[in-house]
């Protein structure tokens, strides 16, 4: 069956019930979502009630809780040596693996981090001793994002996440998020998926696969620029995502997408549809627009 969904918010009034009302919305059968807002460190108690009631009605519409997925905020930032702001990312990322738990998530999406000029070497150090001390007893796995290797990020390439993850003591608290529009970025050819696969295979481990983003790209592969298009109307095109979307290796992992608003518009209903039906819309972002 396939597992799609997309990026929803998460506000402290509603909470888990509201992301899943939103993602139910757009037909989704899964989600992602942050649990507060990804550039500050503001966050509101967890009310279990409402998590109750999520987790109810999840089971009624046939969502299998367990493959829902956490996005870490992005101001953490674990291969920056800079001793007060390291501390501060793990001091936060732990707080987030918490609030994981409090909610019943089991895998977070983590981006692995900039070396800001410290060089890639020192940076997956740094990176290596931050998890070591996040995973040490953690109920939640960590899910290192393939990166587009924009500025000085790391994970732009298999190679980086096979050194990250051969230094995480805790390997059954470690796996990999794969996204299509930064795997595009960074260089890989996604227009033939299989191959791509049996090259994470040989350097990382497909086991390590728990989530796939699903973005087109607005730019070349390889540009290390790292900005999402629609589905269809970027350069990777309708055809060659459907082909990741629904190819056999990936069939149990969920499908994530964090597609671009289109004015002030969702997009995710409509384009959620067109993978369904596997039929392209090229007047889709026109429709939005209009009305
Ligand atoms: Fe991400
Ligand atoms: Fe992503
Ligand atoms: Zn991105």
């Amino acid at each position: 069956m396939l597992i799609i969904g997309n990026h929803v918010g998460f506000n402290k009034d509603t909470q888990l019930l509201g992301s899943l009302n939103e993602a139910l919305s757009y037909g989704a059968n899964t989600f992602m979502f942050y649990t507060g807002a990804p550039q500050n460190t503001v966050r509101g108690k967890i009310v279990d009630g409402l998590t109750l009631q999520a987790m109810e009605k999840m089971k009624e519409e046939n969502i299998d809780y367990s493959k829902v997925v956490v996005h870490a905020p992005y101001i953490i930032n674990l291969a920056n040596g800079d001793t007060d702001k390291f501390k501060f990312s793990v001091r936060f990322l732990k707080e987030e693996v918490e609030r994981c738990a409090i909610l019943g998530i089991k895998w977070m999406v983590l981006h692995p981090g900039s070396h800001v000029g410290l060089g890639v070497d020192a940076g997956i150090d740094n990176i290596i001793h931050g998890l070591n001390e996040v995973l040490v007893d953690s109920p939640v796995t960590i899910l290192l994002e393939t990166m587009a290797g924009k500025g000085s990020e790391v994970g732009r390439n298999f190679e980086e996440i096979k050194r990250i993850i051969d230094g995480v003591e805790n390997k059954d608290r470690i796996g990999v998020c794969l996204d299509t529009c930064h795997l595009n970025d960074a260089g890989y050819d996604v227009t033939d998926f299989d191959k791509l696969l049996d090259e994470f295979d040989k350097v990382v481990g497909l086991s390590y696969v728990k989530c796939i983003h699903i973005n087109d790209s607005k730019n070349i592969c390889g540009s290390h620029k790292d900005r999402h298009e629609n589905i269809g109307f970027g350069t990777i095109g309708f055809d060659n995502l459907i082909k990741i979307i629904y190819n056999k290796r990936l069939e149990d992992i969920p499908k994530i997408l964090e597609t671009p608003y289109v004015g002030e518009k969702p997009p995710y209903k409509e384009e959620i549809a067109m993978i369904r039906a596997k039929k392209f819309d090229e007047k889709l972002k026109e429709k939005l627009e209009e009305d």
